[in-house]
């Protein structure tokens, strides 16, 4: 066992508050990674209030985590002490369902285990997250990570990046497409980012008039103001795609209707409660709705591979663990550009 220090939220109604726990021993197919860099997501505040039901306390969030390994079990193949490494939102799955043997563990039938506010399959030990000065995980489940990158701007890949690379890929997002990207926040500036390094006309629908400039330099060809009539008028029956990152409560009828004949709205954000989908607004243009869940080990490294190739990282606001909670205030009222990530040298 070894003693790590974190950040854990107590209660859904306490601010995140320094905590001590222990990291299990190295085992034979594990490494121990100190951690560097964790990115903020928006499911660590669903999940920290429980706004989605089932949280675990007391509950250490983070799952996009980059370290370096300090520690490897004496089978582990691929990794060894000193190389870059990263943890995504998971740490383990059946790995003999149909979905784990095809790469798409976020999909295991018998459930993932979440990489916090999960349980550990033999232990049933609740899972604490990358709030936190060091981790022990399978290499199964860890990701290589170039160490040209800017290692902040790495972190984040590891959810946000994943989750907007796996469904443009899935849908073949790419030259000729025209994909609108609804709400400018950590998956949001991640989805501009690759669909248009997959050759797609982006158009960033936005909230947020302020964010018009950073949405062209992160490489949307168009901004379009939600709330301005005239604008979302003009986009009518105008997309192939609209992937949606939008944290909080909508209705999916307005953003439906701009899409074209056979156009897919793909769901990633996850609001507290139920979104309205009117029946007229899918059936007049034989539209679909479709979700998808971050992404499987394979193409997780598939992506990091790919953002190394064409030099793509996250934008961020690197903060100290001290100023979480006023960073997941400022990311409810839409104020983040685009990912706070924690130094975990704050911590130490
Ligand atoms: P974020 O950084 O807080 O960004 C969310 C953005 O949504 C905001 O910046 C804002 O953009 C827009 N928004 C917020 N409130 C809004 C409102 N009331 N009306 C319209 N737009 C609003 O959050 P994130 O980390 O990108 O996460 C987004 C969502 O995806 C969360 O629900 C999260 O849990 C979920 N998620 C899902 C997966 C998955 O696997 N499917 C993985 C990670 C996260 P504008 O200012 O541009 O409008
Ligand atoms: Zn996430
Ligand atoms: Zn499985």
């Amino acid at each position: 066992m070894s003693a790590t220090k974190a950040y854990a939220a107590q209660s859904p109604t306490t601010p995140l508050s320094p905590f001590n726990f222990e990291r299990r021993e190295t085992g034979p197919n594990d490494i121990k990674i100190d951690i560097l860099y964790c990115g903020v997501c928006h499911s660590d505040i669903h999940q920290v209030r429980d706004e989605w039901g089932g949280s675990i306390y007391p509950m250490v969030p983070g799952h996009e985590i980059v370290g370096r390994v300090t520690e490897t079990g004496n089978l582990v193949k691929n990794f060894k002490v000193g190389d870059i490494a990263g943890i995504g939102c998971f740490v383990d799955s059946c790995r003999t369902c149909p979905n784990c043997q095809s790469g798409l563990e976020q999909y295991c039938d018998n459930g993932m285990v979440a990489t916090y506010n999960g349980r550990e399959k033999v232990t049933n030990n609740p899972t604490y997250g990358g709030y936190s000065t060091q981790i022990v995980v399978d290499e199964k489940y860890t990701l290589k990570v170039s160490p040209n990158l800017l290692l902040e701007g790495v972190a984040p890949l590891l959810c946000a990046g994943i989750t907007t690379y796996s469904p443009l890929r899935h849908v073949g997002v790419g030259k000729g497409h025209k994909v609108g990207v609804l709400g400018l926040g950590g998956l949001g500036h991640m989805a501009v980012k690759f669909a248009a390094a997959f050759g797609a006309e982006v158009t960033m629908l936005s909230s947020s008039p302020s964010k018009e400039a950073d949405a062209k330099k992160l490489g949307a060809h168009h901004f379009a103001l939600t709330s301005d009539k005239a604008t979302m008028n003009g986009l009518q029956n105008h997309f192939d795609f609209i992937l949606n990152t939008v944290s909080a409560q909508h209705s999916y009828g307005t953003y439906l209707d701009l899409l074209n004949t056979n156009g897919t709205m793909i769901v990633v954000g996850v609001p507290p409660t139920p979104s309205e989908v009117p029946a007229f607004n899918l059936i007049m243009k034989r539209r679909s709705i479709i979700g998808s869940l971050i992404g499987g080990i394979k193409e997780t490294q598939e992506m990091l591979d790919y953002c190394a190739e064409h030099n793509i990282v996250s934008d961020v606001e690197v903060i100290n663990v001290q100023d979480i909670n006023g960073a997941y205030e400022r990311m409810i009222k839409g104020d983040v550009r685009y990912r706070f990530v924690i130094d975990i040298a704050s911590l130490k």
